[in-house]
């Protein structure tokens, strides 16, 4: 027991790693979980008491893509939207405007933006340009980088290049003396190019085309190709997106062959359905790989299966105006998720699961944690990890995109009906967000290195 009372006690219903406490009780000090328990409470500076709430480690959304539209400044608004939906560490991608994170001097621009705009810590990715060689692989994962993505396919020729074969194969060999896993964009390029430009020449540009734009062979090919480099180098290789359920049984060949594979499903695969909502929806559900027709049940079996490794927004920070666009193929790919990933993933567990807390504080909390190598201070309600939190209100709460907090204020899933929305969020023991105000100030964010 510590002589001077702790800074903050958090109560409700904890959501712990191996149990459900209701009637518990966090106590807070110098940013840490300091202690953990039930019922009568040792001192504090200050209490927050949520009753029968669910308390959730804060949330790890494995992938965002906060810097690929604003620049390095987007941190400020997509971190703001972070906390809202509950998410105190964002994993984001390299591909940031105008140059991605390939170099020490980048990791260190972009290390400078976060902790002067972010309101929610930042684990980073980085990335290889073509051409480039891997000499900076080593130093970047030196200096705490989470991992490096990689493309398949072009979708800018800076930001978000095509590494060929050869080049991914020796950035896969550099890899394994890192630890640290390789994620990769699995589109194959000549698929999807001859695919697009043959609709184009038919005058199909509508957004129905998107989704056989991009055909399934195109992901599998890429997918599997990039296993079996997997296989012959021993990397991690990881999938950061997989939009059908053949995708998750690839992967799972290959770890039962001693591969180490992971996938990684993005919320918006498990919530549209392309033959449902392309009508209503059109460019705004345009993701890539595209959401597919009649998977979605299939999808989630493959949760039920543990074929997910973990489940991430995907968060793009693309205004409407880049969707509306006469042709679908020239309208952004991605869509804004962080304060619909938790609220619309639980609502739909919930209708779903038995137990809708127990997975989502696994897949989006504890294994993205582990999978980045933030544990053991990321991704648990335990002793000794950051005083990170998010509370969720169960009801039912209509989603309105032109009240969020990205700067963008459109969504697919606006208008919706969820089942929870996050109620309080605390980012290392400070309160960032308390259900309506934002609390938290740009800079208390921090990077949070890879643990090796
Ligand atoms: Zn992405």
């Amino acid at each position: 027991m510590m002589s001077a009372p702790y800074d903050r006690l958090v109560r409700g219903t904890l959501v712990l790693p191996d149990r459900r406490l209701p009637g518990g009780w966090i106590a807070i000090a110098g940013g840490r979980i300091a202690a953990i328990g039930e019922g009568a409470a040792p001192a504090a500076l200050a209490t927050d008491d949520f009753g029968d709430r669910l308390v959730f480690p804060g949330f790890v959304d494995g992938q965002t893509h906060a810097t690929s539209y604003r620049g390095l400044p987007g941190f400020e608004a997509t971190s703001q939207s972070a906390i809202v939906g509950g998410v105190t560490t964002m994993v984001d991608m390299p591909y940031d405007n105008p140059d991605p994170l390939n170099t020490i001097e980048r990791l260190e621009s972009k290390i400078a933006a976060v902790e002067a705009k972010s309101y929610c810590d930042v684990a980073l990715y980085g990335t290889v340009a073509p051409g480039q060689g891997t000499g900076a692989m080593a130093p970047l994962a030196k200096a705490g980088v989470c991992a490096f993505k990689i493309s398949s396919i072009e979708s800018h020729p800076v930001r978000f290049p095509r590494l060929p074969a050869d080049e991914t194969l020796a950035i896969l060999e550099a890899s394994v003396d890192t630890g640290l896993p390789v994620g990769l964009h699995n589109e194959d390029q000549e698929i999807v190019r001859a695919s697009i430009a043959a609709l184009k020449k038919a005058g199909r540009t509508t957004p129905e085309w998107h989704e056989p734009s991009r055909p399934l062979a195109a992901e599998m090919a890429a997918t599997a190709s990039f296993l079996e480099l997997g296989k012959a180098t021993g990397a991690h290789v990881h999938i950061v997106h997989i939009s059908h359920p053949r995708g998750y049984d690839l992967v799972a060949r290959y770890r039962e062959e001693g591969v180490r594979a992971t996938a990684e499903m993005c919320v918006h695969y498990l919530h549209f359905d392309d033959a449902r909502d392309i009508g209503r929806l059109g460019a705004r559900m345009k993701v890539s790989p595209p959401i597919r027709r009649g998977v979605i049940d299939a999808l989630w079996d493959k949760l039920a299966e543990g074929r997910i490794d973990l489940v991430s927004s995907d968060h793009s920070s693309w205004p409407v105006d880049n969707k509306l666009v006469p042709s679908i193929f020239d309208a952004g790919a991605g869509i804004p998720g962080l304060e619909t990933l938790v609220p619309s993933f639980y609502t739909d567990l919930a209708a779903r699961v038995a137990d809708p807390a127990r997975i989502l504080c696994e897949q989006v909390s504890e294994r993205p944690a582990k999978l980045f190598g933030l544990w053991p201070r990321k991704g648990a309600l335990a002793v000794g990890f950051d005083a990170d939190i998010a509370v969720l209100e169960a009801g039912s709460f209509t989603f309105d995109a032109s009240v969020t907090h990205d700067g963008l204020n459109w969504s697919p899933y606006d208008g919706e009906t969820f089942a929870a929305r996050v109620s309080s969020t605390y980012v290392r023991g400070h309160r960032v967000w308390d259900g309506s105000t934002v609390t938290g100030e740009a800079g208390l964010g921090r990077f949070v290195p890879r643990i090796a």
